[in-house]
């Protein structure tokens, strides 16, 4: 009996140091889960976490490879994110990543699809060298440790159970994640298929439309659509919620931006999926279809105004969110005291070209 009794503390000491170790390294139990969302046969969206957003990876399974749009600002989540795509796909045969632009939470998984082709707009790489490599880098990792210890608090403050805790819960549990690994075995990887205004990827059974559509979110920002899907993927512009805000010091070519933009929404194919990258934003295919013609309104309405002469006092006047454009009418019209439509207005206003002052009288035509 003693013996029985030895070998059974130290069987029992055994399994708590294997426990010990797993708890460590693995971390297996304090994970965020992991969600997986069919789409349908060939398109898999992909996230992890519950209460605080990250980015929903979508994949699709084509003739040519798997491509895959949007990446993580953790590439342990993106390691497990590509292994459920293998698994769900039964293949690993990735052949391109597409950036729907810069920022450091949408391009820091890059690596985890070493063999794949990185796609993306011909601003992005220059941006991503200035947030994730050097001074950037270091500012950004600064960023993350100052964070933990507000948000440990601001977890610490919220009442148990509530959606608060939650958030903080998970986000400290990130946090730590991606401050670990961006000291650590971090390799930056740039998109080296770069395009300016579009570009299509044919990939046998699918075809991806890339449109620029840059200067309101970040330089680079890209809309995909994939039209044997009825998929369009909008990066981080904007979201339901929000009437679409042009910020007047941002570089956007609004023109261009409509340009592309009408490629997808009236290029007489069928949308059924609009998917923005972050995790708890949604946006509907009609409130993506508004947005685009609230802006078009605007743009071809205020152009053609400034055209004959009109005094910015009319402008202003023409259009008003409850008559012209009422499907916006119960979303967020102001951020910090700023009235999104006056605003959108005089931004578009300001960037329009004066009409000409009648010249000298030339010599008269036949
Ligand atoms: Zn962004």
């Amino acid at each position: 009996m003693k013996w029985m009794t030895f070998f059974s503390a130290i069987l029992v000491s055994l399994l708590m140091a294997i426990q010990a170790v797993a708890a460590t390294e693995g971390r297996a139990d304090e994970e965020l889960p992991l969600h997986a969302q069919r789409l349908s046969d060939r398109v898999l969206v992909t996230w992890v976490g519950d209460a605080m957003q990250t980015i929903k990876v979508v994949a699709l399974k084509t003739a040519k490879g798997i491509v895959v749009m949007e990446t993580n600002l953790s590439r342990a989540a993106d390691a497990r994110i590509r292994t459920t795509i293998e698994k769900e796909f039964g293949r690993k045969d990735f052949k391109y990543l597409i950036n729907t632009h810069h920022h450091h939470d949408h391009v820091c998984g890059n690596q985890v699809y070493h063999e794949a082709t990185i796609v993306g707009q011909r601003a992005i790489p220059e941006e991503m060298k200035k947030e994730i490599t050097g001074e950037g880098l270091v500012k950004l990792i600064d960023k993350f440790k100052a964070m933990l210890p507000d948000w440990e608090g601001r977890r610490d403050r919220a009442a148990a159970d509530s959606r608060e805790n939650r958030y903080f819960a998970e986000g400290i549990l990130w946090l730590r994640t991606v401050i670990a690994e961006l000291q650590e075995g971090f390799k930056p990887a740039f998109p080296t298929l770069l395009f300016d205004k579009s570009l299509t990827l044919d990939m046998g059974d699918m075809t991806l439309e890339l449109y620029a559509v840059g200067g309101t979110h970040s330089s680079g920002d890209t809309m995909i659509f994939v039209p044997e899907e009825g998929l369009v993927m909008v990066g981080d512009m904007w979201p339901e919620q929000v009437l679409p805000y042009l910020r007047k010091e941002a570089p956007w070519d609004l023109e261009l931006i409509l340009e592309n933009w009408g490629r997808i929404v009236e290029g007489g194919r069928e949308i059924k999926h609009v998917t923005m990258a972050h995790s708890d934003i949604k946006l509907s295919v009609e409130a993506f279809k508004e947005q685009y013609r609230y802006l078009k309104t605007l743009w071809n309405g205020l152009s053609e105004m400034r055209r004959q002469g009109a005094a910015f006092e009319e402008a202003k006047k023409r259009y008003a969110i409850w008559r012209d454009f009422p499907f916006f009418k119960e979303k967020i019209l102001k951020v910090r005291d700023v009235n999104i439509h006056e605003n959108n207005i005089e931004a578009i206003w300001a960037k329009l070209p004066a009409a000409k002052e009648p010249g000298p009288v030339g010599p008269e035509r036949p």
